[in-house]
Order: C-alpha cells, then sequence, then structure tokens
C-alpha cells in the first residue's frame, strides 16, 4: 500500500493549484454574480490542458488519467468554492472520457478538437421532466431508426448544465435516448446533439440559486433528424455508458467538495484565532476547536474515498483490475461522503464567523450554495447513492426498488 503521490502527480497538482489560485480564485464572486464564466478563464484554462483533459491526444486532449483529472477536480474547487468552474471541467472531463471511448473516430475527430481547445461545450443530457434518478422507468425521449439507416430524435431533456454555454459554443450534448422500447434498460443509446442554430431543437433556461456560473435547463427536439454517425458507441449500450460516466464525474465531484470544504475550513480557522471573545481567541475554545477537528478529519475522510475511488478506476482502465461495479460502489461512497461533509464545513466555519458569516463580505454563502446541489440531485441523488452501496452490499434481489 503506498499513499504517496507520484513525481508526476506533484507536478500537476502544484501546476493547477499556482494556475487556479492566480486566474480564478480572485474572480470567484465575478462569476457568481454575474452568471457567467468569462471566456479569457476558458480560454486560459484550455491553454493548461484543463479542458477536457482525458481525451487522447489525437483530439486536443492529454489522455490523462482519472487520478490525475481528480487532483485538477480538487484545485479547481479549492480555487473557485462557487463550484461553478469545477462543475464546468467536470462535467467536461467525464463526459469527454466517455465520449472519447466509445464514439467512433469520424465522430472525434468533428467534435473532440474543438472542445478541448475550449471553443466548444460537451456537456451530458439524461435527466427529463418525469425525473433523473429512475432511467428506466422514465425516460421517454426516443430515438426512431428511419429506412435509409439515419434517427429521428423526439423528446426533451431538463435541468441540463450548460445549455447557455452550447448555446453560445456548440459542440455536443452526450444525449440519452431509449431507442428499443422492449429491451429494458439495454434498449438505450447515446447520441451526440448540437443545440446551436438547431432548427428542430428549442431550449428553456431556469435559474439555479447556486453555482450560477454555468447555466441550467433543457432541450427540446422535435422530430429531429440525426445522422448515423452521430450514435455514440453501441446502439443498445447507453444505460452502461451512463453509467460509467456517472462513476467517474462522481470521483470528480468527491475532490471537487475537498478543495472548496479545505478552503472554507482555513478561511474559518484563520478567524477563530485572530477573533477575540471573552479574552481569548475563539480558536481557545473546546466548542470551536473541536468542530475543526470534526471537520479537518471529514475532509481527509472524503479524500481517502474519493481518491480511492479515482485509483480504482485507474487500475480498472489500465489492468483490468476491478470490474465496474467496484468502482461504482467507490464513486458513491465518495459521492455520498463528499457533498454533505463540505456542506457541513461550510456551515460550520459560517457560524464562526458570526454575523460576518452571513455577509455576502464573505464568499461562505457560496461555498454553501454550490455545493448543495451535488447533494440534491447533480450526477445522482444521495438516495440513489447508498441505493449503490446497499445493492452491492446486501444484493441487488433484496434491494432493487422494481422487485
Ligand atoms: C444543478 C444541477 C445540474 C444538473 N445537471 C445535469 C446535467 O447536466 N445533465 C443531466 O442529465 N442531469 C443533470 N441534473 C439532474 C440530476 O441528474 C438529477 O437531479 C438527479 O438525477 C435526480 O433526478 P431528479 O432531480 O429528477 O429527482 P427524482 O429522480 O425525482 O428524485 C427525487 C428525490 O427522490 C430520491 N429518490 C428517487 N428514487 C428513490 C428511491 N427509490 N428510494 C429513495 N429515494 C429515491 C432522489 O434521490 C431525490 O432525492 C442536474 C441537477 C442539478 C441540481
Amino acid at each position: 500500500m503506498d499513499f504517496g503521490w507520484t513525481k508526476e502527480e506533484q507536478m500537476w497538482r502544484k501546476a493547477v493549484h499556482d494556475f487556479a489560485q492566480k486566474k480564478i480564485a480572485p474572480r470567484t464572486r465575478e462569476i457568481d454574480d454575474n452568471s457567467h464564466i468569462p471566456e479569457d478563464i476558458i480560454e486560459a484554462m484550455a491553454d493548461m490542458g484543463l479542458w477536457a483533459p482525458t481525451v487522447a491526444e489525437e483530439y486536443g486532449g492529454q489522455g490523462m488519467s482519472v487520478t490525475m483529472a481528480t487532483i485538477a477536480a480538487e484545485e479547481l474547487g479549492r480555487a473557485e468554492i462557487s463550484l461553478a468552474l469545477p462543475v464546468m471541467y467536470l462535467v467536461q472531463a467525464s463526459w469527454g472520457f466517455v465520449f472519447d471511448r466509445y464514439a467512433s473516430a469520424e465522430l472525434k475527430r468533428e467534435i473532440l478538437p474543438a472542445v478541448t481547445a475550449g471553443k466548444a461545450f460537451l456537456g451530458i443530457a439524461s435527466t427529463e421532466p418525469g425525473g433523473g434518478s429512475d432511467i428506466e422507468g422514465v425516460t421517454r425521449c426516443t430515438g426512431q431508426r428511419q429506412p435509409d439507416g439515419n434517427w429521428v430524435l423526439n423528446g426533451e431533456k431538463l435541468y441540463i448544465s450548460g445549455i447557455k454555454e452550447a448555446q453560445r459554443m456548440g459542440g455536443a450534448y452526450m444525449t440519452l435516448v431509449r431507442t428499443d422500447p422492449d429491451a429494458g434498460h439495454k434498449g438505450f443509446s447515446f447520441f451526440a446533439v448540437d443545440i446551436k442554430d438547431n432548427p428542430q431543437v428549442s431550449t428553456t433556461l431556469i435559474h439555479n440559486w447556486g453555482r450560477t456560473g454555468i447555466s441550467t435547463g433543457g432541450f427540446n427536439m422535435q422530430e429531429m433528424p440525426l445522422a448515423d454517425r452521430y450514435l455514440i458507441g453501441e446502439e443498445g449500450r447507453g444505460f452502461y455508458y451512463a453509467m460509467e460516466g456517472y462513476t467517474y464525474a462522481r470521483a470528480l465531484i468527491g475532490a471537487t467538495c475537498c478543495g472548496a470544504a479545505e478552503t472554507a475550513l482555513k478561511l474559518g480557522v484563520d478567524y477563530i484565532r485572530q477573533r477575540k471573545s471573552f479574552g481569548k481567541p475563539l480558536a481557545a475554545y473546546q466548542g470551536i476547536n473541536f468542530p475543526a477537528a470534526e471537520r479537518y478529519t471529514d475532509i481527509e475522510s472524503a479524500r481517502l474515498l474519493t481518491y480511492k475511488a479515482a485509483w480504482m478506476a485507474d487500475q480498472m482502465y489500465s489492468k483490468g483490475a476491478f470490474k465496474p461495479k467496484d468502482t461504482a460502489l467507490f464513486g458513491a461512497m465518495a459521492k455520498l461522503r463528499a457533498p454533505i461533509m463540505a456542506f457541513e464545513t461550510f456551515n460550520e466555519v459560517a457560524n464562526w464567523l458570526g454575523a460576518m458569516g452571513y455577509t455576502k463580505e464573505y464568499p461562505i454563502e457560496m461555498g454553501i450554495r454550490g455545493v448543495r446541489s451535488y447533494s440534491i440531485g447533480a450526477e445522482g441523488g444521495m438516495n440513489i447513492m447508498r441505493m449503490i452501496i446497499a445493492r452491492e452490499l446486501i444484493g441487488n434481489e433484496y434491494t432493487n426498488p422494481r422487485r
């Protein structure tokens, strides 16, 4: 067992840390207030290789390992605690990986070089108005193969990250649709759908109360023709690709939560060291420093789960050492622990700050709003994580809600 970092990992962390602290951290409030990630930040991130770095070098990425991508997610979360920019990063890193792994070479050549250059957006569109947790039960979007071998897509996707950005930049949504109504979870397929200037697509925007720098909304496809080359991977494998992408994204979410929580804790510790009450620094009271110790330990626990999930995924991809269900389990554990841990850390620090903690002078409120999106639903709600974990612990025959 080795808990150390390789030289390459240390150098990558330092490079991303320095970049993010210098170029991104000072602009967190601007990103949140303007509900927009400035174009120069996107450009700088692409120059740093932080735009879908998991994509192969052939298409402009870095073919980065899950662990390296997770390190970057932690450093971005540490710098930008409204979490808009980390979300933008992790959506493209995780789904870019899946796209790169399964799409045809022709489709990758068409879409990925612009994505890795920061000129196009790559997103995931799985959730629908009827729900996101129960993909098999509620997905209504359909893809029907035409006699000429091409497709027509119909239906609505909702609560989708990056609608405004995708309209502006173009690119692709990995869009999950039902292509065989009788095949259960084996009846889903992924298509690359570009919503920019698409006459068969109408869009909506939703106003979230957190991580506002990246938009959320929906799109509706009406009799939308699509050439067969936009089918991603094999027909009927969409559900499995979705699970793979979610597992990847959950490790990255775990890392952004650890980074953001550590920023909050550091800010809080700086404050309690200097703020005096009843003649002593707040830090001298166990009512304050014991919760600080708890939160510090919680961050480290979540980090261990997160990097174990990332390491297992790397071992799976490079050596076949684990099965997808093993990595799904640890991805779910990281996602179950890290967002709650981060929320509690922000909340605790807000207490220490007193009235100051309830102002916008401190960034704590941005973190509370941002991190809550992960426990409410983004990349799967908490009960869905519990469901995955219980399934592995107890057995699908006992825990599957459909049985
Ligand atoms: C900010 C944000 C961004 C998002 N971005 C995207 C995106 O880019 N692409 C995308 O496809 N989706 C996106 N989503 C949607 C997200 O994937 C869904 O919110 C998530 O899958 C849950 O679906 P739902 O919101 O429809 O809740 P529902 O599925 O309706 O579930 C509601 C609640 O019930 C719980 N629940 C459901 N079933 C059970 C059960 N059997 N037992 C116990 N509890 C249960 C859930 O955990 C949840 O708490 C985003 C969500 C948010 C909040």
